[in-house]
């Protein structure tokens, strides 16, 4: 089963496998997943709002009303929770106000949490502006996707919006200091799995020089037919040659 898009702004904590127990904040709408990628293995389905402008959209919450939610929540928890993470239904740097969003974040959990932490997963998509470089550089963890090693299989396996260049996207990424890589690596017709790909992209994690790299396939549902799980072994290989490109990798 696909997963449910969440509620509210906020959700959680959940045990996150990456990050340990995290409060999630969802800066998008909770009818419809929105997102300029629109990933053959996304958890939420297929893309309903395929976009990567940032203009506005209903059901997208103010930086204020991001403030009390997070105070409320802070306050109910019996603890304060590890991480505090960027995340939701689809890709939270869309939202216009990302970066005062942050502040905003920050300055409560500086109040009521100061030892939690804050992160974002992204999909690295807006990474070529320079607001959300700036906002996702306050933020202690920045997991960023980078699935693909060319244009020709990022525009099928990400699907992104027209005017979205994995070339901008790395050299994006080559400016943000201190990211994660975050890969979802699959098998099938559609799948990102095969020697070419996987050259091309080593080729571009030696230019971001990530300080990690983290290596998934797929656990959960998906919209795709043609794609399948990457055997372990597979991973493990590809770990292997991310290591001696000399980065670290961890398969999840
Ligand atoms: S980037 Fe994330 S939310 Fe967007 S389609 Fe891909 S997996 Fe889904």
């Amino acid at each position: 089963m696909l997963l449910k898009l969440k509620k509210g702004i906020i959700y959680g904590p959940v045990n996150s496998r990456r990050l340990g127990w995290s409060l999630g904040i969802n800066l998008l709408p909770s009818s419809k997943k929105v997102c300029a990628f629109n990933c053959v293995y996304c958890q939420y389905g297929w893309t309903k709002i395929h976009k990567a402008s940032r203009r506005k959209l209903w059901g997208m919450p103010s930086v204020k009303a991001v403030g009390k939610a997070l105070k409320k929540a802070l306050r109910t928890l019996p603890a304060p929770p590890a991480y505090i993470t960027f995340s939701g239904n689809g890709e939270p740097t869309l939202h216009p106000d990302f970066n005062a969003i942050v502040d905003e974040v920050q300055s409560v959990r500086n109040q009521l949490a100061p030892r939690t932490k804050t992160a974002a997963l992204s999909n690295s998509a807006l990474v070529t502006d320079e607001s959300v470089r700036e906002a996702l550089a306050k933020l202690d963890v920045k997991i960023m996707k980078l699935d693909c090693g060319s244009q020709e299989m990022f525009r099928k396996y990400n699907q992104p919006c027209d005017g979205l260049y994995l070339e901008d996207i790395t050299e994006g990424l080559t400016q943000l200091s201190n990211v994660s890589v975050q890969t979802i690596v699959s098998g099938g017709e559609s799948g990102n799995l095969n020697q070419r790909n996987l050259k091309e992209w080593i080729e571009r994690l030696k230019r971001i020089k990530p300080s990690f790299v983290q290596l998934y396939t797929l656990d959960r549902d998906y919209p795709a037919k043609d794609i399948s799980s990457a055997p372990r072994e597979e991973l493990g290989r590809i770990k292997k040659k991310v290591q001696e490109a000399g980065l670290s990798a961890e398969i999840y």
